[in-house]
């Protein structure tokens, strides 16, 4: 899609310069992340619910129960507001007030629509096993018909969207840098540990080159 507008509803206004509007970095940002969370009002009741997701384009999917509050809002076409973030670093500043974090974030607007059409909802499957580790889908089973009638699928079509983006070292009042007091950024990145095996599993088979070497994100260490 096209880069959004700056409306009311996607612009960042605190630290602007933060703020970035381009799909390329907010979709960086969607498919590194392995979750995100899901904000949708009914009534007057805010909720908020993580979830699983993957990105086909400009669409993102998700898959749940069909009884659930997330799944049965969105598949009623309802708006949804989806953030996603990145932790990168802890940033210690000299005076409390300068604490901070640096962070890639994206908050996402669209509305939900319920994936009929068996095609469709088999992509969204393979694209959502795909997005927790690539070449995944290619081993497994595939769902069977029980267990497609008991997944319901959403797409959303992406609407509008923003990112925000802190890098760098901690921002002190002038007067501070004097203090005898350490500060700056303890860098954090996701690191896989060692596989462990089901204790079920075939003694005949080890774990796959792509569990054994996983990382994500532009800061795995
Ligand atoms: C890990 C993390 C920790 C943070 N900690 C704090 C904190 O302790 N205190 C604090 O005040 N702020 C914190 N922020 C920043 C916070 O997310 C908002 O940016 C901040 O509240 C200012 O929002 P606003 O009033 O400018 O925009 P709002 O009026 O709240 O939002 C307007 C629009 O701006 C966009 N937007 C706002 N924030 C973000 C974002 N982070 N990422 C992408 N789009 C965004 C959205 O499209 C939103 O609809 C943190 C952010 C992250 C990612």
């Amino acid at each position: 899609m096209d880069n959004p507008p700056r409306t009311d509803r996607n612009k960042v206004r605190r630290l602007p310069k933060r703020a970035h509007y381009d799909m390329e970095t907010i979709y960086r940002i969607v498919d590194e992340a392995l979750v995100c969370d899901v904000g949708f009002a009914e009534g007057e009741q805010p909720f908020v619910i993580p979830t699983l997701h993957a990105r086909v384009g400009d669409t993102l999917y998700f898959h749940g129960a069909p009884a659930s509050r997330l799944i049965r809002h969105m598949a009623a076409g309802h708006p949804v507001c989806v953030a996603f973030t990145l932790l990168d670093g802890l940033v210690f500043a000299r005076s409390a007030f300068h604490h901070s974090v640096n962070y890639r974030s994206t908050v996402l607007f669209g509305a939900g629509r319920l994936v009929e059409s068996d095609e469709e909802r088999l992509a969204a499957l393979e694209a959502l096993t795909e997005h927790l580790a690539p070449g995944r889908w290619a081993e497994v089973r595939p769902p069977n018909g029980a267990e497609m009638n008991a997944t319901a699928v959403i797409a959303l079509a992406i609407e509008s969207a923003s990112a925000k983006v802190r890098t760098g070292p901690p921002s002190d009042d002038d007067a501070d840098y004097a203090l005898p007091i350490w500060a700056g950024v303890l860098p954090l990145g996701l690191r896989a540990q060692p596989p462990v095996n089901d204790p079920k599993l075939r003694t005949d088979i080890d774990a796959p080159g792509y569990i054994l070497r996983y990382t994500r994100g532009e800061n795995a260490p």
